[in-house]
């Protein structure tokens, strides 16, 4: 872990400053929180600044930007944190983004589990925070940010007093900032899975040993919208993880739910939290590939009332779009198949990479290689504890749609 204090309260005068190019500044007038690095004069002086140093970002013609994040060795090389390019860059200017951040959360949900922190939508260039009750899992995504790791703890203590705090930075994401990956408990202990509650329903996650930082929180409103149509309903749940979407089904009063994924620790907890709510026996969990799994019960006509469909992002990069957008198409068609008439599909793609419309056709296109007719009920996204930056709209990466099948 590399951290520096040497810039983080440095008064204005100590701050490097970094210029924009000719005609560069525009965009970042407008309110868009990112610096591209071939914006940058970049200056032997620039190229030498650490990654993640505090810059003050100014203009061709010498007018101020602002405060940011600087990392010359990313695409990213501006993150901006402030239009105020003499601000204090500190555990109070964390604490108070915090404040604002936890503020919100409290409005929207009456209990303390949700994701508290979503990087630049809450002023916080790459940090999640994810919050488990007094546990929180942190992930800090831009060098900027794990350079300021050591005031950002002391601020979540400040703000939260967490009983425990697990630093799960092994995302892929820290790769493209040149930062190495790590797990590590920065306050308290973790032992074993957690418990959690959602849309009044509990489900136990694993934050050290899970998927990302546990828990996918940003499917909560998708599920409660599933859970509405699942009474007396059969429902299958391919990428399942923990359950969120059957067991959220179950509470609803579902007859019966099939859980399939391919990880034995997520279905195990799954399970467990099945167990739990006095729901096993009208649960089953399938250890499976989604595909090998839905082909098998197409082929065996195998339906149920609702299918729901939430795999890992298919396109992680750009170059995966075309094989991703062939892989959401054949995903729409088998789970589609496996949709009783007049049943219901809930399909997502997380792919940022995969815009909106995209997805939408390929989903349509899978449907009508079936011969079958449908309809959307719904078009949705994450839950607004993932809220988005209105100038970086590609971080909507979320897409859900709800359709019925004839
Ligand atoms: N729907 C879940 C989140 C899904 S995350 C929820 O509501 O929380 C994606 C899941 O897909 C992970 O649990 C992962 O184990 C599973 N997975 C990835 N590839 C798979 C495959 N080929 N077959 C089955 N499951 C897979």
């Amino acid at each position: 872990m590399t951290t520096a204090n040497d810039n983080i309260s440095a008064p204005a005068g100590g701050r490097p400053t970094v210029t924009l190019r000719k005609g560069a500044q525009r965009r970042a007038l407008a309110g868009h929180p990112w610096i591209y690095s071939n914006e940058i004069e970049m200056t032997p002086a620039a190229k030498a600044l650490p990654p993640g140093q505090v810059v003050r970002v100014k203009a061709e013609d010498g007018r101020p930007i602002g405060t940011a994040l600087f990392n010359p060795h990313s695409l990213i090389a501006g993150r901006l944190l402030d239009t105020d390019a003499n601000l204090a860059i500190d555990a109070g200017f964390l604490a108070r983004r915090l404040e604002r951040a936890l503020a919100l959360r409290a409005r929207l949900y009456d209990k303390p589990f949700y994701r508290l922190i979503h990087a630049e939508a809450d002023g916080l260039p790459g940090v999640v925070l994810d919050r488990f009750g007094d546990t929180l899992v942190l992930q800090t995504n831009s060098a900027g940010m794990e350079r300021l790791l050591d005031p950002l703890i002391e601020a979540i203590e400040r703000v939260l007093r967490p009983e425990a705090l697990l630093l799960r930075n092994d995302s892929p994401a820290r790769k493209l900032e040149g930062l190495e990956t790590y797990v590590h408990m920065a306050k308290g202990t973790l032992e074993g899975p957690l418990s959690l509650e959602e849309n009044g329903v509990r489900f136990l996650a694993d934050p050290r040993e899970g998927q990302k930082t546990g828990w996918f929180f940003d499917q909560r409103e998708n599920r409660a919208r599933v859970a509405t149509l699942a009474k007396d309903m059969s429902l299958l749940d391919v990428y399942s993880y923990c359950g969120g979407f059957a067991l959220a089904a179950a509470a609803a009063g579902a007859r019966e739910v099939t859980a399939v994924d391919r990880s034995e620790a997520a279905l195990a907890l799954a399970e467990q939290a099945a167990a739990l709510n006095g729901w096993a026996e009208r649960c089953r969990f399938r250890r499976a590939d989604a595909f090998t799994e839905l082909e098998a019960m197409a082929k065996a006509k195998q339906n149920f009332d609702i299918v729901v469909a939430d795999p890992p992002a298919f396109v992680k990069s750009k170059k995966d779009l075309g094989q991703g957008s062939r892989a959401y198409r054949k995903l729409a068609r088998l789970s589609a198949e496996c949709v009783r008439p007049g049943g219901f599909l809930f399909i997502a793609s997380c792919s940022h990479n995969m815009e909106a419309g995209l997805f939408a056709e390929e989903v349509r296109r899978g449907i009508h290689d079936l011969a079958r007719e449908a309809r959307l009920l719904a078009s949705t996204g994450a839950a607004p504890d993932h809220p988005v930056h209105p100038a970086l709209p590609e971080s909507a990466y979320l897409k859900g749609l709800l359709l019925q099948i004839d």
